[in-house]
């Protein structure tokens, strides 16, 4: 089955909306302008909440062909958790994705398997995609215990999902000594992993269901490693952080093949 490629920029906490609003302008005036097919690789912007706003505007005024994501979501609806943004906000400001655990929500927000699978059901009943994040950290891959690890998180991530839910979701394999930090995994070790979830999700769910989900990898990805790490038949793009600042260098990374 062929799965469209994905190319998702994390901003994390960077860029106000002024900024984003350049950023956004330039990564589509380049892409444009390097005749980019959106239908042959879908490209996606995760600003930060405050700039969602904004974003939406510009891709809906100007009719650009970027959709945009937020970076979290809460597991309640509405009601007195302050500071918490809800799926019904994210879904109103026109989002088609949001990431949903992490490793730095996992880590610095102390999210567990459990509120992960809370967060990616809450994304759902938004009609919002999760990003589902999975990934080892260092010391589980020197114990060479990192698939099992993963398949571990696959496995307590969904278990609040329906078959057709998973259907369409999108997980990114993201291995966390990699991330932020330049150290990327081999395109072998990016498609180990990637294989091995596709097959779990088979198991989990059926054939045709694991066929068709897209699976990223993440992880110091930048447009000099891009096509090595997208010759991995089971991995079908990238959430990239660092580089998805540079609107050149993201639409190089999304025009991978060029
Ligand atoms: C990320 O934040 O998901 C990520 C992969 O970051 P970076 O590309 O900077 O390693």
């Amino acid at each position: 089955m062929s799965r469209t490629p994905l190319m998702a920029g994390n901003w994390k906490m960077n860029l106000d909306h002024l900024q984003g609003t350049l950023l956004v302008q330039k990564l589509d005036w380049t892409l444009r302008d390097a005749n980019h097919d959106f239908g042959a690789v879908e490209v996606v912007v995760c600003p930060p909440f405050t700039d969602l706003r904004t974003v939406q505007t510009l891709i809906d005024g100007d009719k650009l062909e970027l959709k945009h994501g937020a970076q979290d979501l809460s597991v309640h609806d509405s009601g007195a958790y302050t500071g918490e943004i809800s799926g019904a906000f994210l879904a109103k400001l026109g989002c088609t994705y949001v990431i949903v655990g992490h490793s730095e929500r996992r880590e610095y927000h102390h999210e567990s398997d459990a509120v992960v699978a809370d967060k990616l059901a809450a994304a759902y009943r938004y009609g919002l995609t999760p990003i589902f994040c999975v990934g080892e950290g260092l010391e589980i891959r020197k114990a060479g215990t990192h698939v099992s690890h993963v398949l571990e998180q696959i496995k307590a991530g969904l278990a609040k999902l329906t078959p057709e839910q998973v259907r369409s979701i999108v997980v990114a394999y993201e291995p966390i000594w990699a991330i932020g930090t330049g150290e990327v995994a081999t395109p072998e070790d990016a498609q180990e992993v990637c294989a091995a979830i596709r097959t779990q999700l088979a198991e989990m769910y059926s054939g045709d269901t694991a066929d068709g989900i897209r699976i990223l990898y993440g992880g110091s990805v930048k447009s000099g490693n891009i096509a090595s790490i997208m010759a991995g038949e089971d991995v079908d793009g990238a959430l990239v952080g660092g580089a998805s600042l540079d609107p050149t260098e993201f639409a190089a990374i999304c025009r991978y093949q060029k």
